[in-house]
Order: structure tokens, then C-alpha cells, then sequence
């Protein structure tokens, strides 16, 4: 018979409070929110609302083990536990490894990119061609009876000095 030690992995800590994980209500400091339809101001006793989760927006109380949130936090805290990391190691493990749920979780995260296609009428006449207007602006002829004809002469070989 074999005796396999199995570290007791806890379930999520949730707050009674504000229903996020990971904190007691009495070191909540939050605000109170309801765990059946995750609005602020009120309790869950009486609520008849509709379910909705505060931790992953689903149709499901704060407190229904089939939350996204919760097993994902489960998991974390397995990990944590079995590899023997921290929290904030398991949690950014997990969330890596986590694929994207293709249910209404992401659904708000998609949006629609409309296509420009509306505004491209095409406007031609806008569009004037300029063309440069320099034949007229011509530059004058050098003049050539310079009296500084000596000029020449001066880098005749002399003037050696840039040469490397
Ligand atoms: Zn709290
Ligand atoms: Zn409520
Ligand atoms: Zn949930």
C-alpha cells in the first residue's frame, strides 16, 4: 500500500465583504458588495436579483464553485502549494498558462473594428497638381570678366596643406 503525501491545498479565500479573493472580511477594505448580483450597498440575504458574479462578470453568485474566477484562484493557490513559490508567482504562472475562456467572459473584450469604408468617397478635385513655377525666375549669367584673374594662381600646388 502505497502512502502518497498530499499537501492540503485550501480553497480560495474569498471576502464576505467585497467577494474578492484572497483577503478575510476583516481585513476588507473594500467596499460591501453584494454576492448575487455584485452591486455595491447591500447584502446577499435578502437580494433577488439577477446572478451576477463580481469576480468574473458571469451569471453566477460570487460564491458558485462553477466561477472562472475561483478556479482560476484555485489553481493558483495549488500551484503556489505544489511548486512552493509565492503567490505572486503561481497567480502570473497560472495566468500564462491559463488559455482565454471562449465563453461570455471575453465577450466585452471584442469588439466589432468597423471598416472605414463609409467615408471614402473619392474626391479628385481636391487634388490639385502643382506644378513648379521656375521659368520665369531665371538666374542671371555668370559674369565672366572677373578683375580678380589672379585668383587662379594662388592654389597652384602651394596650397598643399588638406592633403593627408
Ligand atoms: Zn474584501
Ligand atoms: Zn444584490
Ligand atoms: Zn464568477
Amino acid at each position: 500500500m502505497r502512502l502518497s503525501v498530499r499537501p492540503y491545498i485550501p480553497n480560495p479565500l474569498r471576502c464576505f465583504k467585497c467577494q474578492r479573493f484572497g483577503h478575510s472580511k476583516t481585513s476588507c477594505r473594500g467596499t460591501l458588495t453584494c454576492a448575487r448580483c455584485a452591486e455595491v450597498g447591500h447584502e446577499s440575504n435578502d437580494c433577488t436579483r439577477t446572478e451576477k458574479c463580481v469576480n468574473c462578470k458571469g451569471e453566477h453568485t460570487s460564491f458558485s464553485r462553477n466561477c472562472f474566477a475561483w478556479k482560476q484562484e484555485k489553481e493558483i493557490i495549488t500551484t503556489k502549494i505544489k511548486k512552493r513559490i509565492s503567490y505572486q508567482e503561481a497567480r502570473k504562472l497560472v495566468k500564462s498558462q491559463t488559455p482565454t475562456p471562449g465563453n461570455s467572459y471575453v465577450s466585452v473584450a471584442k469588439r466589432s473594428i468597423s471598416a472605414p469604408s463609409a467615408d471614402s468617397n473619392k474626391d479628385i478635385s481636391t487634388v490639385s497638381i502643382s506644378k513648379p513655377s521656375d521659368a520665369t525666375t531665371r538666374a542671371p549669367p555668370p559674369i565672366t570678366n572677373s578683375p580678380q584673374g589672379h585668383i587662379f594662381f594662388r592654389c597652384d600646388g602651394i596650397h598643399d596643406a588638406e592633403v593627408p
